[in-house]
């Protein structure tokens, strides 16, 4: 007998179920081996404290923070350095552009000084000059001086006479130094003034220390010299700048000191005062 699997699968599946052996599944349960697992040690240990788990994060913080501290700190060290350096620098150009230029200044102050020290020697040879004629005009007021003298010894004086007409010549001689003394000052002062005599004593009156030489001694000293030609030039040398009202005499435009004896002044076409024939 031909029985197909199919069919015989379904007989099978419909026939009654065998009832299992008693005991058969705790048998079987006994009998599994199953592979020992590894027994796990539980830590006992107490857990690390907070700061202990946090330490090594804490020092790299720490460690950057102070990275960037180092950093600003030399950035700030280097931002100082280029500042100071750009103010060396800065200096330095301007010590050199003063460098440059002092030479310069240094050479026309020296020819300024150059310049002025000749004008200065200059001066002081015309003064040199000058205090050569007074001296000259010192020797020949003696002169005069002594021939007065014989003239009043030869004629024999009273005493009166005698002092009055010493007293008298002590006058003239004092005038006539006076004279040159005033005439001296103001071309001192024409020197710094345009070569141009001063037009009224109070101009040059402080060169001379006071207005004392201003007088003549006659009248008690009252007698005031006259400027003949006020604010005339010094090209001409026979042009009378100062004369006595009382003596005859008087300063021309040089310096020099003549007594007039009978002459009379006189002014010239050009409009000069001279001493007239
Ligand atoms: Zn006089």
């Amino acid at each position: 007998m031909n029985i197909e699997p199919q069919q015989l699968e379904r007989l099978l599946r419909k026939a009654p179920r065998p009832a299992a052996p008693e005991g058969l599944l705790e048998k079987l349960k006994a009998d599994i081996d199953l592979p020992s697992t590894p027994r796990v040690e539980r830590d006992t240990r107490p857990a690390p404290s907070f700061l202990r788990r946090w330490l090594p994060a804490l020092s790299v913080a720490i460690w950057l923070l102070a990275c960037v501290i180092i950093l600003a700190v030399q950035s700030s060290l280097i931002s100082t350095l280029r500042s100071e350096n750009e103010d060396l620098r800065a200096a330095a150009s301007q010590s050199e552009q003063k460098n440059i230029k002092s030479p310069v200044d240094e050479l026309t102050k020296l020819r300024a000084d150059n310049e002025e020290v000749r004008r200065l020697k200059a001066e002081v040879a015309r003064l040199s000059e000058q205090l050569n004629e007074l001296e000259s005009l010192r020797a020949e007021n003696r002169r005069l001086a002594a021939e007065l003298q014989a003239i009043n010894s030869i004629a024999a004086p009273t005493h009166d006479d005698f002092f009055g007409k010493a007293a008298e010549t002590v006058e003239l001689l004092t005038c006539i130094d006076n004279l040159k003394h005033v005439c001296l000052a103001a071309r001192i002062w024409s020197n710094d003034h345009g070569e141009v005599m001063p037009q009224e004593f109070s101009e040059f009156e402080k060169i001379l220390n006071g207005p004392k030489k201003l007088f003549c001694l006659h009248g008690q000293g009252t007698t005031q010299y006259e400027i003949v030609s006020p604010g005339v030039g010094e090209e001409d040398p026979s042009v009378v700048y100062l004369r006595c009202p009382h003596h005859p005499a008087v300063a021309l435009i040089d310096g020099s000191v003549q007594q007039i004896g009978s002459h009379k002044l006189v002014v010239r076409a050009d409009g000069k005062t001279v001493i007239g024939n």
